[in-house]
């Protein structure tokens, strides 16, 4: 039950055609319905508001504690394409996942953020991707990936070229995507406790930011910002407690 009941929540953070069905609030990224609202929104938002864990979070007094390296194991599973009005989100089929000290995720989805949600020691980055994971109690695990502005990103290259530009239209990927071209090749992270950077703003979910940023073009950011139409990027939250660890 737990499980599902996340795995809806997420959805719900992630899709809007969920919301819709749910009658859950309206939210988005300016106005009224703006990140500065959210937690008025809906009862079920107040976290947004009132919570101690927050993410995005601008990743400052690190603390060196020698973090084991994540065991990445991911195939090519990116079947579904979906605009849902907050970002482009790409779903994907079981089977691939991370271990993070001997403690196994799933990866359900990933998708961006144009500009960076997390920021590192103050600096800003154009581009953000979250690979979304679920352990089989549905604790949720996001491996962040920052992009600088360069070289053209391959990975992006199909998703980019059949990108929905709609809210709630989506396709179906010919050639399944994958999660492993968006790895940079250092896999050295930061890691921290928040939440998801969309409403319910649920906490107790594992960030795990990569400090190598990996690399996409002018015209890919571009394009995603194109298709977006307005900044989709939560404003940094208080780290309060929490330290970051690396
Ligand atoms: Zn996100």
């Amino acid at each position: 039950m737990r499980y599902k009941s996340l795995i809806l929540s997420l959805t719900m953070a992630t899709s809007g055609a969920a919301l819709a069905v749910d009658h859950a609030a309206h939210w988005g990224y300016e106005g009224a319905a703006g990140p500065e609202h959210w937690g008025e929104l809906d009862a079920n938002f107040t976290l947004c508001t009132n919570g101690k864990n927050q993410s995005p979070v601008d990743l400052t007094h690190i603390v060196d504690s020698n973090l084991p390296p994540i065991d990445f194991h991911y195939a090519p599973g990116g079947s579904d394409e979906i605009n849902n009005g907050h970002s482009i989100q790409i779903n994907y089929e079981g089977g691939s996942g991370i271990t993070v000290d001997g403690h196994a995720f799933e990866l359900k989805q990933f998708h961006f953020h144009t500009p960076s949600e997390n920021h590192i020691g103050g600096k800003e980055y154009p581009m953000e991707a979250h690979l979304v994971h679920a352990d089989a109690d549905g604790n949720l695990a996001v491996i962040a990936v920052m992009f600088e502005e360069g070289a053209d990103n391959a990975a992006l290259s199909a998703p980019w070229s059949v990108i929905p530009s709609h809210a709630d239209e989506s396709v179906h990927l010919a050639a399944k995507a994958s999660a492993e071209g968006l790895l940079p090749e250092n896999r050295d992270y930061y890691r921290f406790n928040g939440s998801l950077t969309t409403p319910p703003c649920t906490e107790g979910v594992v960030w795990l930011v990569m400090k190598e940023p990996v690399t996409a073009s002018h015209e890919q950011i571009s394009r995603f910002s194109e298709i977006m139409g307005h900044p989709n990027n939560r404003p940094i939250q208080n780290l309060n407690a929490r330290v970051v660890i690396d």
